[in-house]
């Protein structure tokens, strides 16, 4: 099927096209139809299967019929969790709309609200917005809501998570109630049904059988190791793979900080193009390092939980969990980072006896165990034991990494 078949118009299958990308994704062939007919959705579709485009690109094409807005209203209200996401979705739809007249804007917290408001003084049709900054804007009255007819929740399950759904309801009340509303989730769990049956009207379900598992074509495995050799693993794992690009994940952001100062030393460390990125840092500060990653002037980014949801980068290589995250579903958002579209990743977890809960959290969510490889100079002294969960026939524990 092509982008054609779903009766996209030409100005955007020509954006399409400079993308690179040649056919929709199975998520896109079942929402783009279905939000031209109007209907709400309540997709749980996993990073990377290209969700941004399944709702982005039918209402560019709606909303390039609509007369010209007037001054501070909204069509389509877009809302994520993060200020890196907000900024990225916002740069796809600049992307996808090329070629047409449709006008968006991006708004989040840590930056000034006039400079923000001057890109919604005439009227947008799409914006982006994390909740926090949207309520504010529109409580004094820089924004106006009373037009909006298409809202999207992306990653819901994530800003549920993050403790917005109060915020949250309290902006669907201020949104016409004859209104299209799109509810998108890598992860399924209790809350997200339970909303989406309060905030949806007849919804089509996208329900993609490999909700809360990570995409097929990251390669997953672990390295049992003790919690003081960590760094000397992945020392051995970055000299040995020269990967051309990396994102590691830590708990903390003073480590995050101390790992990545040591990778980036030449006197004492690596002397590797290594830098940190963490919710410490400044919204500027952060921008520059994601584009700087982006544009591969950064090889190496080290990076806590803030950075894990949204990062797009293409054929990003490999993610390495330093630590595992503290929330199971972060592992699934973390390793989406690599092998996204069609492209082969690796995702592994560096993983210590102390940790072993953790694991076992993550292998039930996964329903499958996560390969162990024992690295034979960093055996642990603590061993890490069988996966809890039944199916331990894909384990394989004797095979050694070389
Ligand atoms: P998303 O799930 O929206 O974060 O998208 C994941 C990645 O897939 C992004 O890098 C998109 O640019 C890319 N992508 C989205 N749709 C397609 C497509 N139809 N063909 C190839 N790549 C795509």
């Amino acid at each position: 099927m092509s982008f054609e078949h779903l009766r996209l118009a030409e100005p955007i299958t020509r954006a399409l096209k400079l993308k690179g990308y040649e056919q929709p994704t199975d998520v896109q062939k079942i929402c783009i139809p279905e939000i031209f007919a109007g209907k709400d959705i309540n997709a749980h579709a996993q990073t990377g299967t290209g969700k941004t485009a399944a709702f982005a690109l039918p209402l560019i094409q709606k909303f390039n019929k609509y007369p010209p807005i007037a001054p501070k209203k909204v069509h389509a209200l877009i809302l994520v969790p993060t200020r890196e996401l907000a900024v990225q979705v916002e740069q796809n739809i600049k992307f996808y709309s090329q070629f047409l007249s449709i006008k968006s804007a991006v708004i989040f917290g840590g930056q000034r609200v006039n400079a923000q408001s001057k890109q919604i003084a005439k009227g947008v049709h799409i914006l982006v917005a994390t909740i926090g900054r949207l309520l504010d804007m529109q409580k004094k009255g820089l924004i106006e809501l009373d037009q909006v007819d298409h809202v999207v929740l992306d990653e819901s399950d994530r800003m549920l998570e993050m403790g917005f759904q109060h915020d949250l309801e309290k902006l669907l009340k201020l949104i016409p109630a004859k209104r299209q509303t799109m509810m998108f989730s890598a992860t399924n769990n209790p809350k997200v049904k339970e909303l989406s049956y309060k905030w949806l009207k007849s919804a089509i379900n996208v329900n993609s059988k490999e909700q809360n598992k990570v995409a097929t074509n990251v390669e997953q495995y672990l390295h049992p190791v003790d919690a003081d050799r960590k760094q000397d693993l992945l020392v051995k794992l970055i000299k040995d793979n020269d990967w051309s690009q990396l994102l590691i994940f830590v708990k903390s952001r003073a480590y995050a900080d101390e790992l990545s100062d040591y990778l980036y030393d030449r006197e004492h460390g690596l002397g590797l193009r290594a830098a940190s990125i963490h919710s410490d840092k400044t919204q500027s500060k952060r921008n520059d390092l994601l584009k700087k990653f982006k544009a591969g002037t950064i090889r190496i980014l080290v990076a806590t939980d803030v950075a894990a949801r949204g990062l797009d980068i293409a054929e990003l290589p490999a993610v390495i969990n330093f630590d595992l995250p503290h929330i199971k579903e972060d592992y699934i958002h973390r390793i989406g980072r690599t092998g996204r579209a069609d492209n082969k990743g690796v995702a592994i977890s560096l993983v210590c006896s102390g940790e072993i809960d953790t694991l076992h959290r993550i292998e039930a969510m996964l329903e499958l165990p996560i390969r162990r490889v024992p690295v034979p100079e960093f055996r642990p002294k603590v061993i890490l034991g069988l996966s809890s969960i039944r199916n331990r026939k894909q384990l394989d524990f004797d095979k050694p990494l070389r």
